[in-house]
């Protein structure tokens, strides 16, 4: 085995990690964590140290670590068949199983499912689906898409614009001209007190018609949502939002694209974001639940009414123009099949529901009297402490301050996984569905004392 300084060396030299400062990290100066390995919330690094992971990756383990039924999966498939395309009709048992799978879950008016490798890539399949949905319908000029300020949706070209935060348009030349951004339905951030939920969520309405008479609704094809904010803080949207979003699309013939990548599967407590508020979308992203990340795959899952449209697309104009390589991998299929046969035989959805349930109890109990907390919220497995300077006049602390990133530290410190997300002070969790109450009691009390330490 490597020796542990001579990985690390390595890894400075040659590794160019995502979402990393890169000189600091080359120099040393930045953090620096070898992973070894993990079993159901836990991981463990090189050195041996153990952590409570409460974020289950990238809030996407669904299942905990360390399944032996997927791994075995896993290495079944690749003795079998590592590898065949997708294209010119052909599948594997794998591939075959899993599209119905899907399927069987999603929403009914969902007709079909096409596979890829990752959230962001699936989400650009998206873009082009929309598009060449509208092309065939022959409106050529029906292109737009709106997106939300702090959606999350990929950090590709396409998908890195939708994006509503301003990490991942600086420097990039992003977003690009094809995306406008709406209000997101972030109520707590709404810096007028003044303003009732109620009251609020017709200000978003508001705020999406005005939008779509300023560009025109024939510019417009889709809208693109996450059920529940992800990355941009972890907000559930307010009571009525999505009731009041829904009717504005259809009224304007724009498609709605779900962006179940977090929800889907089960986060929730329910199946799919889209069932648990009752979302009537025509493209639902999925990905990191799909196979709870064991291997990477994702899919976008077409609703009869876009379906029928790109069937007669390529009656008239020869096969779709649109395929990876790696489309439905068989191995990222088996794991997907193996991870939602899982999820049914252990009832996870049901369990992420109470167990998350019982989670943010824990949270609400060790913290909501600290007069920093402005909020803490949360839906099945997702949940998010937001830190204030004042909790009255909601003010909140100057980004210079830290605060989020000091809170996670000192958290980490005592051997737990939270996220500080990147845009406000919010400490967010997002823990594997088999979190037990002793673990979520941990991370409850730790977290307490991590703010203490850091806000007194
Ligand atoms: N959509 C959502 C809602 C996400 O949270 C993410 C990833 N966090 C993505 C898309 C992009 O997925 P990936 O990182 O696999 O490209």
């Amino acid at each position: 085995m490597l020796r542990n300084d001579m990985l690390e060396q390595w890894d400075r030299e040659n590794f160019f990690h995502p979402s990393t400062h890169l000189g600091q990290f080359a120099r040393g100066e930045a953090p620096q964590r070898v992973i070894k390995t993990a079993t159901g919330c836990h991981i463990e690094d090189r050195d041996g140290t153990k952590l409570l992971d409460a974020f289950a990756g990238l809030y996407c383990v669904n299942v905990g670590y360390g399944r032996t039924d997927i791994a075995d999966a896993i290495a079944d498939q690749a003795r079998e068949l590592a590898y065949y395309h997708s294209y010119v009709g052909h599948g594997t048992e794998a591939s075959i199983t899993l599209a119905k799978m899907v399927l069987d879950r999603a929403p009914d008016h969902m007709s079909k499912v096409y596979f890829g490798m990752s959230g962001s890539d699936a989400n650009e399949t998206n873009i082009k689906l929309v598009w060449y949905y509208n092309n065939i319908l022959g409106r050529p000029e029906k292109k737009k898409i709106i997106s939300r300020w702090r959606g999350y949706h990929g950090s590709g070209l396409m998908t890195g614009s939708l994006t509503g935060l301003e990490l991942f348009h600086k420097k990039f030349d992003l977003p690009l001209t094809q995306v406008i951004h709406t209000e997101a339905p972030y109520y707590y951030r709404r810096n007028d007190v003044s303003m009732t939920e109620e009251q609020f969520v017709a200000h978003c309405a508001a705020e999406l018609e005005a939008l779509i008479e300023r560009e025109g609704a024939d510019t417009i094809a889709a809208f693109i949502g996450e059920p529940v904010l992800g990355t941009g803080g972890i907000v559930p949207p307010p009571a009525g939002y999505w009731e009041a979003i829904q009717p504005i699309l259809q009224k304007h013939d724009i498609l709605l694209i779900a962006d179940e990548v977090v929800t889907g599967f089960g986060r929730l407590g329910s199946m799919f974001g889209s069932l648990h508020y009752d979302l009537k979308p025509d493209l639902i992203t999925i990905a990191k639940g799909l196979t709870s990340a064991y291997a990477p795959l994702s899919g976008s899952i077409v609703s009869d009414k876009m379906w029928k449209v790109l069937e007669q697309g390529t009656d008239e104009n020869g096969p779709i123009g649109h395929g990876w390589t790696y489309s439905a991998h068989p191995i990222g299929a088996a794991a997907g099949v193996a991870n939602l046969k899982l999820i049914d035989e252990l009832n996870l959805v049901q369990a992420a529901g109470e167990n998350g349930a019982y989670f943010q109890a824990a949270l609400r109990n060790a913290l909501s009297e600290h007069a920093n907390v402005g909020e803490i919220r949360g839906e099945g497995m997702m949940a998010a402490i937001e830190f204030v300077a004042d909790r009255d006049s909601r003010t909140f602390f100057d980004a210079s301050e830290k605060v989020g990133p000091s809170v996670a530290a000192a958290l980490l410190e005592q051997g737990v996984i939270g996220r500080a997300m990147p845009q406000g002070d919010i400490l967010g969790f997002a823990p594997p569905f088999c979190l037990t109450q002793a673990e979520a009691d941990e991370v409850a009390e730790k977290t307490a004392k991590a703010v203490a330490k850091v806000l007194g």
